[in-house]
């Protein structure tokens, strides 16, 4: 590990720094003529970066080493593998989770998740508990929303993923779901965060609105951690200043998160876009910059939708990008997970 020492830092801070180090096992050298540089040597673990990071004699860490996080690509390591029913996201696979912001009656399920699985989704979206701005907009449907994403489930075959907003609603979502959702107003919640990482189910994990992608790696790294290895990132869009769409969509984090980390990464257009007319066109960028799957919102009658209506797509539309997902997928000669031959 290489760190860089505050300039004029005192003796007692640079003793504090010497006797980490010691604690830790590490061996010390200071590179000349840089004194400000400092070699350990030793064993690394995941949690050693942030515990000279929490010191005041350190600037910062310039590299990590053999003390990398869970979250960071090792040389030479695979990517991770996250299966998700039929599902398979990562290391040279990518698959399509679409349907309805939140799951509102039982018909309207039904009839969305049979016209995306008709159209090469093989995981089905929507929300039981709905993380909402206002307290007053619709709150999900809840315990009866698992219920009938658990009775959908079973007609289709379709895999399902759903967010959890408790740390005590974890193992009744954890019962129906497959894929376990952490929203982006969530993401630095590191009491839920520990808790999916306590039980065995993969968990999808979006990105805060402004948080940076360290941030967002640290957020996964709390449920790695907790010896749950099966983690999915997703870039849902971040904070911009142009109300022409609801948030922008970060391809340059795709790319860049693939560099930093062996978890796979999807993007979620539809909460990026804020309107239905431009996924499509999203979906295709950020499949560009090397995401793993792609999350869309799907409803048959957008008008009437509980919430995020004018986001939905239609199914013909979700036809055409996951049509769009098979031929780009190919051409990076990675795989499209799908239950349905699509149109080539
Ligand atoms: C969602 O996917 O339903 C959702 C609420 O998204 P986000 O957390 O990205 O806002
Ligand atoms: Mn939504």
């Amino acid at each position: 590990m290489l760190v860089r020492l505050r300039k004029n830092l005192s003796e007692p801070e640079l003793a504090a720094v010497l006797s980490l180090a010691g604690q830790l096992g590490y061996e010390v050298r200071t590179l000349e003529p840089r004194r400000d540089l400092l070699e350990l040597t030793g064993r690394g673990a995941p949690d050693h970066r942030s515990r000279f990071e929490d010191l005041v004699g350190v600037e910062s860490i310039l590299d990590a080493g053999e003390a990398r996080e869970r979250f960071q690509r090792a040389p030479g390591a695979p990517d991770t593998l996250v299966k998700v029913g039929e599902g398979r996201f990562g290391a040279g696979h990518v698959t399509v989770i679409a349907g309805p912001c939140a799951v509102e009656s039982a018909e309207r399920l039904a009839e969305i998740a049979r016209g995306v699985r008709a159209r090469g989704a093989t995981v089905l979206r929507g929300g039981a508990y709905k993380p909402r701005t206002s307290p007053y907009s619709f709150q999900g449907t809840r315990e009866r929303g698992l219920e009938m994403l658990a009775r959908v489930k079973l007609e289709t075959g379709l895999a399902v993923v759903t967010e959890v907003l408790d740390p005590r609603d974890v193992e009744a979502v954890a019962e129906v779901a497959d894929l376990i959702q952490i929203g982006s107003r969530n993401m630095a919640n590191s009491a839920l965060l520990a808790e999916v990482g306590r039980q065995r189910k993969p968990v999808l994990l979006k990105r805060g609105f402004s948080a940076t992608l360290r941030e967002f790696c640290l957020a996964a790294e709390y449920v790695l951690a907790e010896g749950n290895p099966n983690v999915i990132l997703c870039e849902r869009g971040i904070r911009g200043f142009d109300p022409s769409t609801r948030n922008v969509l970060d391809v340059g984090a795709v790319a860049a998160l693939k560099c930093m980390t062996h978890l796979p990464v999807i993007v979620d257009p539809s909460h990026a876009a804020g309107r239905g007319d431009i996924v499509r066109p999203l979906a295709r960028a950020g499949l560009a910059a090397g995401a793993d799957g792609v999350m869309v919102d799907v409803h048959t009658a957008p008008s009437e939708a509980h919430c995020d209506g004018h986001q939905a797509i239609s199914l013909e539309e979700f036809g055409r990008i996951a049509a769009d997902a098979q031929a780009m997928v190919a051409l990076d000669g990675k795989r499209l997970s799908s239950s349905v031959e699509l149109p080539r």
